[in-house]
């Protein structure tokens, strides 16, 4: 099989891994702004920080995995419709560079 090259698909994945990028930014702010204020109560000692701070980091951990690795989900080939890569090499998301499923090129391959 032979991998096939088409621009309006690799500035769709540009395009694609650009937002991703900018809405976990978003992401990751709103999660530290929620972070410090459920903190203020045990801070403040109007909670008692124990099972308060436990549970709470439990809490902010699974949101940042969910932050950081969830994009496999929402990314996908501009082509095909699948995630472009298997559920063990997506990442880094910089490094996928063709889709294994269509083969397309997600990045341009004499590169720009
Ligand atoms: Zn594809």
């Amino acid at each position: 099989m032979e991998s096939k090259f088409d621009p309006s698909v690799v500035d769709a994945w540009e395009q694609g891994v650009a937002g991703l990028r900018k809405s976990r930014k978003r992401r990751w702010i709103i999660l530290g702004v929620v972070t410090a204020l459920v903190v203020a109560p045990a801070a403040a000692g109007v909670l008692p920080p124990v099972p308060y701070l436990p549970a709470l980091a439990l809490l902010v951990l699974a949101a940042a995995v969910t932050i950081r690795y969830g994009y496999a989900a929402h990314l996908r080939c501009p082509n095909c419709g699948k995630p472009p890569a298997g559920s063990w090499n997506r990442l880094p998301l910089q490094d996928v560079d063709y889709c294994t499923h269509c083969l397309y090129w997600l990045r341009n391959p004499r590169g720009r």
